[in-house]
């Protein structure tokens, strides 16, 4: 028998998704992807075609296979097109951003020129604060701020490592090279619980390009105005998914 799930309440409206509360289940939310699209801190708006159905369907297939193969995620079950139900989290605020090729903020902070390949992949942590404009932070930054403690931001650092090694040649097998990408985790169980993966992963929050022109098949063509960015989102979701 399929269950039902009954939204109650929205308890979040960000830029890309909305959060509800469902009926008779206090320990899952449904997450709903939208088609909305914004770039630079929201200064930036406009809608992606079938983005709420792309992502959901892409945040489905790659959640099950990082599951799959032992990383724990939010990801319960897909109800919908653009609806999944997913275990309710206490998000830790940090943004933890993996690089296996120089681009985006990298370019600011480095002389590295864009499709520079890094000898070692990079992982950083920016503090989740809009009014900041999200500012990347050191461990101890966190830690002084009561964010995450010492083994929290160990966890962070090795799963992100580990989701990085996996889906490399994932993406790479579907011929598109994963440049960079960001990740969010909580805590399940009212933030007692163990660490596990938590928001997307779509073209919203990776750099992929493709693996023989480095044709840019991401939210870069929205930011940027590189026009084609409903026909990037469709060509990734049929490199992983197919169209379903
Ligand atoms: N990213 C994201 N949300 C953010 C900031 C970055 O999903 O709020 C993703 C972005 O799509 C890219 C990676 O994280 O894949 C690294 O982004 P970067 O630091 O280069 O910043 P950006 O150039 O996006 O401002």
């Amino acid at each position: 028998m399929t269950e039902k799930y009954n939204k109650i309440k929205k308890i979040y409206e960000g830029k890309a998704k909305k959060l509800y509360t469902i009926k008779g289940k206090p320990d899952l939310l449904l997450q709903e992807f939208k088609d909305d699209a914004t770039a630079f801190n929201a200064q930036k708006r406009g809608k992606i075609l079938n983005k709420g159905i792309i992502n959901c369907e892409l945040t489905t297939f790659i959640f099950d296979y990082l599951s799959k193969r032992g990383i724990k995620t939010h990801f319960v079950k897909q109800i919908s097109p653009n609806e999944m139900i997913i275990k309710r989290l206490k998000i830790v605020p940090i943004e933890v951003v993996v690089r296996n090729i120089a681009a985006g903020s990298l370019l600011k902070k480095t002389r590295f020129k864009e499709g520079h390949k890094l000898a070692k992949p990079i992982v950083e942590f920016y503090y989740k604060d809009d009014a900041l404009g999200d500012p990347m932070i050191s461990d101890s930054h966190a830690i002084a701020m009561k964010i995450a403690t010492e083994s929290d931001l160990k966890a962070l650092r090795q799963m992100a490592e580990k989701i990085n090694i996996i889906l490399k040649p994932f993406f790479l097998k579907r011929r598109l090279r994963l440049v960079d990408f960001k990740l969010e985790f909580g805590k399940d169980k009212g933030g007692k619980g163990r660490i596990m993966l938590g928001d997307e992963i779509t073209p919203d929050t990776c750099r992929l390009w493709d693996a023989k022109t480095n044709r840019k098949l991401d939210k870069d063509r929205f930011r940027f105005d590189l026009g084609g960015v409903n026909e990037a989102y469709a060509e990734v979701r049929k490199r992983i998914t197919g169209g379903k």
